[in-house]
């Protein structure tokens, strides 16, 4: 890539996207991504719908736009491929994406906003910004036309993507990036049942947890069977601890509530 004459390779932005698009060189079967050969703050990428899903034998395209400031601040994600899940060219509202800053963490990449993008799509939009809700009988017939969908920079999507089963694999880095995700979930059950955008995060947890078992369980087989020996042997101890772990954490969240309340 001839970024290196362009950019002040200096800088933090650049240095971290020209490791990233080094890092995401190659299609994997899910997804793929890379900057524009005139823009390193903008790239196309090229995701799979998620199998078991109105979304499976579909492809999408898009951009993404990427701060000056990143990887402190989050990149926006824009759909250019009609999907029924998100609306096209328009940023679009993931709890890692533009809209909610606060969530963004400087650890994550565009490998980690690709992976929350495919695991979002089959989640109810809840009217947060730019979702549709769209029957599953519409979304299918969108993924089919989506395999003849062609970008006027990138040609046809379709062939884009990686076709002989590569796929690579979360790493355990990763693997505790998107387990954080899933606490913050649960941390806050109270924040669920009132603001509609935290439900997809529920649900992301979901996709998310299920991906991490896979690949988890295997290495957390023999930890798992330590701790549970223990547990056995503590058992007592360990229900007062979540007894009482419980209710600090019930007063917390009352005394939280009541500041931001009042
Ligand atoms: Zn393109």
């Amino acid at each position: 890539m001839a970024f290196e004459g362009k950019y002040n390779t200096k800088s933090p932005a650049v240095k971290r996207l020209m490791r990233e698009a080094q890092e995401l060189h190659e299609a994997t079967e899910e997804y793929y991504a890379s900057p524009l050969e005139e823009n390193l703050f903008e790239w196309h990428f090229t995701v799979r719908g998620p199998p078991s899903s109105p979304f499976e034998g579909g492809v999408y395209h898009g951009r993404i736009l990427l701060p000056p400031e990143y990887p402190m601040k989050p990149p926006n994600i824009i759909l250019l491929t009609p999907n029924g899940r998100f609306e096209i060219n328009k940023k679009i509202c993931l709890s890692i994406s533009g809209h909610h800053p606060e969530t963004w963490q400087p650890s994550w990449s565009i490998r980690t906003a690709l992976l929350a993008l495919i695991a979002f799509m089959p989640t109810p939009g809840n009217d947060t910004i730019g979702a549709l809700d769209y029957t599953p009988e519409e979304r299918q017939t969108l993924a089919k036309k989506s395999q003849s969908w062609q970008c006027e920079t990138c040609g046809k999507i379709v062939d884009l993507l990686s076709k002989d089963g590569k796929s690579q694999p979360i790493t355990a880095e990763e693997g505790h990036i998107l387990g954080s995700i899933t606490l913050k979930a649960e941390e806050s059950p109270a924040s669920a049942t009132t603001a509609p955008t935290s439900l997809p995060t529920a649900n992301f947890k979901q996709i998310l947890r299920q991906r991490l078992m896979e690949r988890h369980r295997a290495n957390n087989n023999f930890a798992q069977r330590t701790q549970n020996s223990d547990t056995l042997s503590s058992s007592n101890n360990l229900f007062w601890t979540i007894l009482i772990a419980s209710l600090v954490s019930a007063i917390i969240l009352l005394v939280l509530r009541r500041l931001f309340l009042v």
